[in-house]
């Protein structure tokens, strides 16, 4: 495998970079100085890295598209500089930004790798170093002269996942990552083992495009049995609401209860777009499969075929921002697949 020079990383915040305050023993950022004196071997990695820390240091939870406005602007200003970047970020959100950006980095033909880490970067048995130096080593890799992965991907623990299709799975385990309707992008052993035929390589060089138009009037409905007429109304009748996420029974299913289709179909005639998500973690939304959903369709409800929640909120505030009033524009981008956040058969 053969390296590139030089890999942008872009310090955010997260577990990744914080340690135990001594007064109350609670985590908090640390600066970037001592970020360094923990893992010194970023300098022998065989690869230049240079550092490009974000100030102040965030939780994750804190994130917000602002961030990720900043985020796509600081590897836009410095893609010609580099030959991969990786972004340190907290693990809450990590798939929301992962998400972001691959929407937001049009014709994107180099790698950006966000990692994190489970543990404080100063603990034991932290998961840090290993996430990191993975993470700049597969951001460097090369195969004929041109980048490994050139994707926004999420590399935790031993596995490389194409980011927008990742879910933060578990708030312990070392392996906090699932992609369950994509196949892994690569394996790291004692080899980091690609997997070509899961990479998606751009046929011509485009040049990068950058969008940073991001509407943030998104809600997200999630049934359950027993969900009240008054709730449902509620969230369709937020002021300035433009889409709905509605996450669904099984395969796309919904109560088939009149006043229920009645609050979509006039949500979805005042111009709400509604995409429809399952709740299972796997497989897809299969419209009309049974009569639940198929009620869905006639209300005008969009399907969300095998799409994670982060990557559909995130794809609903750029299609939203970039697309403004152009309710058609936003719905045929909805049923395309733009960056491999679905699959549609
Ligand atoms: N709360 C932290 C964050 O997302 C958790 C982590 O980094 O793992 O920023």
């Amino acid at each position: 495998m053969g390296k590139l020079n030089a890999v942008l990383l872009i310090f955010t915040g997260g577990t990744i970079s914080m340690a135990e305050d001594p007064a109350t023993g609670a985590l908090r950022p640390i600066d970037f100085q001592r970020l360094q004196e923990y893992m010194p071997e970023i300098r022998s990695t065989g690869v230049r890295v240079d550092c490009y820390p974000f100030d102040p240091f965030i939780d994750s939870s804190d994130v917000h598209p602002p961030f990720w406005c900043k985020l796509a602007q600081t590897i836009y200003d410095n893609y010609d500089n580099y030959d991969g970047f990786v972004v340190l970020h907290g693990t809450d959100t990590m798939s929301f930004s992962a998400s972001a950006l691959s929407f937001m980095l049009d014709n994107l033909s180099k790698p950006v790798i966000f990692t994190g880490s489970q543990l404080p970067v100063g603990m034991m048995r932290s998961d840090a170093k290993e996430n990191l130096l993975t993470a700049i080593e597969i951001a460097a890799a090369e195969y004929n002269g041109k980048p490994r992965v050139p994707e926004v991907c999420v590399f935790f623990e031993d596995t490389l996942f194409r980011g927008n299709r990742t879910t933060k799975k578990n708030t312990e385990h070392f392996s906090a990552f699932a992609s369950y309707n994509y196949p892994p992008l690569a394996k790291a052993g004692v080899h980091i083992k690609f997997f070509p035929s899961s990479i998606h390589y751009p046929e011509d060089d485009k040049p990068l495009k950058l969008h940073t138009m991001v509407d943030q009037n998104v809600a997200i409905l999630k049934l359950f049995p027993g969900i009240t007429e008054h709730t449902v109304n509620s969230i369709l009748n937020i002021p300035n609401l433009r889409a709905v996420v509605l996450e669904t029974f099984g395969s796309g299913n919904a109560p088939r209860r009149i006043w229920f289709y009645k609050a979509l179909k006039s949500a979805t005639e005042r111009g709400i777009i509604i995409v429809n998500k399952t709740q299972c973690s796997s497989g897809a939304v299969e419209m009309g499969r049974y009569e639940t959903s198929l009620n869905l369709l006639n209300a005008g409800v969009i399907s969300g075929y095998d799409i994670t929640t982060e990557a559909i909120v995130t794809k609903l505030m750029y299609l939203l921002g970039e697309y403004g009033d152009n309710v058609d524009k936003v719905k045929e981008l909805l049923n395309t697949n733009i960056c491999g956040e679905m699959t549609i058969e």
